[in-house]
């Protein structure tokens, strides 16, 4: 048991939250699923709106005080529809998990079947089966089934779906709700191309765009609700500049049932300061995003094409590597996954490890797996171009490849980040990215 006093825990607390931001600041963060959000976004989320409740639809609400709340979510929703062009939205969701929950739950029942992308080829833990405690399975009592996967092209195999599909109509298990997106997520899926044949079974068909909903917004991906999507999940702070959060964007005649998934049936308070910076974000995105996408996916070719060419096997190479912020590299060669990610965070650079096709087939678990994950999308939003692209793919190399002293590194990579701690694609950047500010 700890013996330290209240007051030195608080102390210590803060304490790691300085020293967190200023490790970040002297890093190369490139998680994927992660982004920096701008000094606007980050205001909205210490103002007071972090204490209020709001329960229910603006200007319908349960509770009184919600007089700027109201008028700041009608904004937000507002933005939102202009920025996906969607009829309908829900601004709500606290989280992508809990956006792919209310999407479970007001379009299946438990027991029905979904299709989704398994782990290995792309999947995420929210779409994923009861026995390896994926939301869907376990949550909302759906059964899995998982899309043919074209580990050449990394994407949805559409003649070996349509297949699939048949056979389980024989075997009477159509699935409800079929499920695209991912979380390593290199090309556009076969939205388009599989749409109307599903539809054609009456399932409702869900993108997940959780990771590329900000390249979505700039127009530099493919566009799931105009290719046959009856909706869109996604994350609101991974390509796309928002705090942490989710969202639900869809067509109006399922506005109702997905309203009432949303409340009261996966969130009580649906965490109004991060409502309002979502709004912020939006704007942004409306003003910024578009130079932004484009950068993001310059980048991540760069970043690619970088590290292919210094010895690692980067995976997509018959497609160019990548069309979205994400790099996938095959680290076998050099290790395992795990240990590379760990060798990586000493010389502070944050990757994190990553399941490719073959891995479960070949005995290779999550904790060792063959492969790591890199996005590009923080980097872009500090400013980076191509050119310090080939700088970061060196970094890499000489920790991967040339097993440098990492400490050594970290230090040149501190150096690196000096002149990239602003965000940029923002109206107003004042303090830096990673500034700790003190309102104690
Ligand atoms: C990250 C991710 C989510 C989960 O998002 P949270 O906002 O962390 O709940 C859902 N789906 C996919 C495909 C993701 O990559």
């Amino acid at each position: 048991m700890s013996r330290s006093s209240p007051r030195s825990s608080y102390n210590e607390v803060l304490s790691m939250l300085k020293t967190h931001n200023q490790w970040f600041a002297n890093s190369i963060p490139l998680i994927a699923s992660e982004n920096v959000t701008s000094p606007a976004v980050r205001e909205a989320t210490i103002s007071d709106f972090a204490n209020r409740y709001a329960e229910g639809w603006p200007g319908e609400r349960v509770y009184a005080g919600c007089i700027y709340i109201d008028e700041v979510e009608f904004k937000c929703m507002e933005l939102a529809k202009k920025l996906f062009k969607a009829e309908f939205v829900d601004v709500r969701p606290i989280s992508g998990v809990v956006a792919n929950l209310a999407i479970y739950s007001a379009f299946s029942n438990p027991g029905d079947t979904m299709m989704a992308p398994s782990i290995p080829s792309g999947g995420h833990i929210s779409h994923g089966k009861k026995e390896h405690a994926g939301t869907a399975g376990l949550v909302h009592g759906l059964d899995i089934e998982f899309y043919p996967f074209d580990a050449e092209e990394m994407t949805i195999d559409v003649d070996k779906t349509k297949e699939k599909v048949k056979e389980l109509e024989k075997a009477g298990k159509i699935p409800k709700l079929a499920m695209f997106g991912g979380s390593v997520f290199l090309f556009p899926h076969p939205v388009k191309e599989l749409a109307d044949f599903l539809k054609s079974y009456n399932m409702f068909v869900n993108y997940d765009g959780a990771h590329v909903a900000g390249l979505i917004a700039g127009g530099q991906f493919q566009d799931p609700l105009r290719e046959g999507a009856d909706a869109m999940t996604m994350s609101t702070h991974k390509t796309l500049f928002g705090p942490q959060g989710g969202m639900v964007c869809s067509f109006e005649k399922y506005g109702e049932s997905i309203k009432k998934a949303t409340f009261p049936g996966m969130t009580s308070n649906h965490h109004l300061h991060h409502m309002a910076g979502k709004a912020i974000a939006y704007a942004e995105m409306l003003e910024f995003g578009k130079k932004y996408a484009v950068q993001v996916i310059k980048n991540a070719k760069a970043l690619a094409e970088a590290l292919n060419s210094s010895g690692f096997t980067v995976l997509g190479e018959k497609r160019g590597f990548t069309k979205s912020h994400q790099i996938v590299v095959n680290v076998l060669s050099f290790g395992d996954g795990g240990t590379i990610e760990a060798d990586l965070e000493k010389a502070n650079i944050i990757v994190n490890r990553q399941l490719i096709p073959g891995d479960i087939k070949a005995g290779r678990n999550y904790f060792h797996p063959g492969g790591m994950r890199l996005g590009v999308a923080e980097l872009t939003r500090l400013g980076m171009k191509e050119s310090n692209m080939k700088q970061v793919a060196e970094f890499i190399k000489k920790v991967v490849i040339d097993k440098k002293d990492k400490k050594k590194i970290a230090l040149e990579v501190k150096k690196f980040r000096k002149d990239f701690q602003k965000v940029r694609y923002c109206f107003e950047s004042k303090h830096g990215g990673y500034d700790y500010i003190k309102i104690r």
